[in-house]
């Protein structure tokens, strides 16, 4: 979207529908569950409209939490009906946005792993099992806040960083260390060869100096959605 999406409001309803961007079979391409076969449910809108977003989510159906849920199940299992995608990523879009308790419950109870990706400043009290994968990011300069009532449930931090994008140039406190939150970094994908070289030789760097892990997008690596 490259900030260009409409910015989407929280919504406010009883989580028995959502709007669904697109819901896809993959393999996880980045963070703590990278390399996990996996069903992607990408919801659609953002609360925020980040410039380097490379992501459509604005064009999405709205599906009942059965439907999501039957494609999902199907989408989960292999040619002879075994379930081998156990994990189901939520992401966006800002999945946060929408009321998804209902929908994690319904996962969680048929033995999925489910994952969160949110950008952070928006709570659901979701299932204790739900895993949530926090990347901060910014507007005008500056790191939004984690929301306190999610920080305390965060698995994990993702900061994108460029060398190049000064906003981007390197992480920030953002309550992490209290909670022994891991970091990860993942350089950003700027669709330039030689930039993104440099964000990847920055990465190294503030990993090897700072103790944080590193995430590379391996979905792009292998040239897989
Ligand atoms: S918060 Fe994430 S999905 Fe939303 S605009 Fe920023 S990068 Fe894109």
């Amino acid at each position: 979207m490259f900030g260009k999406n409409k910015i989407a409001k929280p919504e406010i309803h009883e989580g028995f529908h959502l709007d669904v961007q697109e819901i896809f079979p993959t393999f996880q391409g980045e963070g703590p569950y990278v390399g996990y076969p996996s069903v992607f449910v990408r919801l659609g809108g953002c609360n925020l409209a980040c410039d380097f977003c490379d992501t459509e989510f604005d064009s999405y159906q709205n599906f009942s939490v059965e439907k999501i849920i039957e494609e999902v199940s199907r989408l989960a299992k292999n040619d002879a009906g075994d379930l081998v995608r156990k994990l189901v990523v939520i992401t966006g879009g800002e999945p946060l946005r929408q009321p998804i308790e209902r929908l994690c419950q319904e996962l969680v109870q048929r033995d999925f792993l489910v994952q969160i990706e949110t950008n952070g400043t928006l709570f659901r009290d979701l299932p204790k099992e739900v895993k949530i994968i926090c990347s901060p990011k910014i507007t005008n300069e500056k790191y939004h806040q984690i929301r306190p009532d999610l920080l305390a449930r965060v698995d994990a931090l993702k900061f994108i960083i460029s060398k190049t994008k000064k906003n981007y140039f390197q992480t920030a406190e953002l309550g992490q260390s209290e909670f022994k939150i891991p970091v990860y970094l993942q350089p950003m994908d700027e669709y330039d060869e030689a930039k993104n070289q440099e964000n990847l030789r920055h990465v190294l760097e503030l990993a090897a100096k700072f103790g944080h892990r590193v995430s590379l997008q391996i979905h792009k690596i292998l040239k897989i959605r």
